[in-house]
């Protein structure tokens, strides 16, 4: 049981039906979005890759797709990448934790499949139960990030982490109008924001 009055996630003041949370409601529903879109982010890289090859230099002329990216997207494929890699670690430690089932057979796909759905369903208990539900969090998040960019083709804005005076990191980005303070519920607007120091390396990772 969470004996912080806040969400460890996000630092929200957990509302009495959350009281004893590690993830508040909010925070729990934002993790199933992002391991309900995963799996389908996952198998439109194989899209991507295609895309990146049919307009090589013999058909087009023009210069070919960077080669490292399209590295990049094999690599998020593999067994040990970025994606299958982090989220199958996750199961084996929540199923320890009587949190998920362990399944790593299949395709990657089938794979990812699997981690995704089995987190989902055992999502709710963890969100309760589990005291490092914020790190599945981020890394789900960060998954979810570099996918929709890869599939997309969009660079989302750039993220900054900022320290409130009382050491809340707030993230943002150039474009935040403002933001209020999680933590000491202090407002800022958009030029005070940007004003406050940045945080260390770590936080903003
Ligand atoms: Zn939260
Ligand atoms: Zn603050």
């Amino acid at each position: 049981m969470n004996d912080l009055p806040t969400c460890t996630c996000c630092r929200r003041e957990l509302r009495d039906h959350e009281t004893g949370r590690y993830a508040c409601t909010l925070c729990e529903d934002r993790i199933a979005v992002h391991l309900g879109a995963i799996p389908g982010l996952f198998e439109r890289l194989d899209d991507h890759l295609a895309r990146g090859s049919s307009s090589g230099p013999a058909v087009s002329g023009s210069k070919t797709a960077p080669a490292p990216l399209r590295i990049g997207i094999l690599d998020m494929q593999t067994e040990r990448g970025p994606v299958l890699g982090p989220l199958e670690t996750w199961v084996r430690d929540w199923e320890e934790a009587g949190y998920a089932e362990v399944n790593e057979a299949g395709t990657a796909t089938d794979r990812v499949t699997h981690a995704c759905r089995t987190l989902r369903f055992n999502l709710s208990r963890a969100a309760r139960q589990h005291p490092a539900i914020d790190e599945a969090a981020d890394e789900i998040a960060a998954i979810w990030r570099m996918l929709s960019r890869t599939v997309t083709g969009e660079s989302a804005p750039r993220r900054i982490a900022v320290t409130c005076p009382c050491e809340q990191t707030l993230r943002i980005t150039l474009d935040t109008r403002g933001i209020t303070c999680p933590a000491c519920r202090t407002e800022y607007g958009h030029s005070e924001v940007l004003r406050l120091p940045l945080a260390d390396r770590r936080a903003a990772a």
